[in-house]
């Protein structure tokens, strides 16, 4: 397993993280198979979508925002029991194709990581298996 870190800047935020993860696919000579990228916190999470129009990730938060607000009346003494929330939606892994080496992204897609509770340094693991 592979492991990198990276910071966010602001309370919610979407990181594109391609190219780290392809750079470890490289380093680890994977060339056919599946890497699952894997999110080892509980208030960010991953997601895939649009890479070309940035509105698409501001609408994104807009609308988690309007559907887990950050004041809701919850329990959870931290208080931020929406970030825990829109973690669970976002989801903690993905798994990619990986072909001749390359992450297999559709053209408009990127992989995001998904802050929920920044700015915080955050980590993401890493791990290729071969077909
Ligand atoms: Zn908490």
């Amino acid at each position: 397993m592979k492991k990198f870190s990276t910071k966010t800047r602001s309370k919610t935020d979407f990181i594109k993280i391609d190219r780290q993860v392809s750079e470890l696919i490289e380093e680890s000579n994977l060339m056919e198979g599946v890497v699952t990228v894997f999110i080892p916190h509980t208030t960010a999470g991953i997601t895939i979508n649009e890479n070309a129009d940035p509105d698409v990730t501001a609408d994104m938060e807009l609308v988690l925002d309007r559907a887990v607000p950050w004041e809701g009346g919850y329990s959870h003494f931290e208080g931020n029991t929406a970030a825990h929330v829109k973690a669970t939606m976002m989801g903690s892994s993905a798994q990619v194709i990986v072909s001749g080496g390359k992450l297999q992204l559709g053209t408009w897609q990127s992989l995001y990581f998904c802050e929920f509770d920044g700015p915080r340094t955050r980590e993401v693991w890493v791990k290729g298996i071969s077909e």
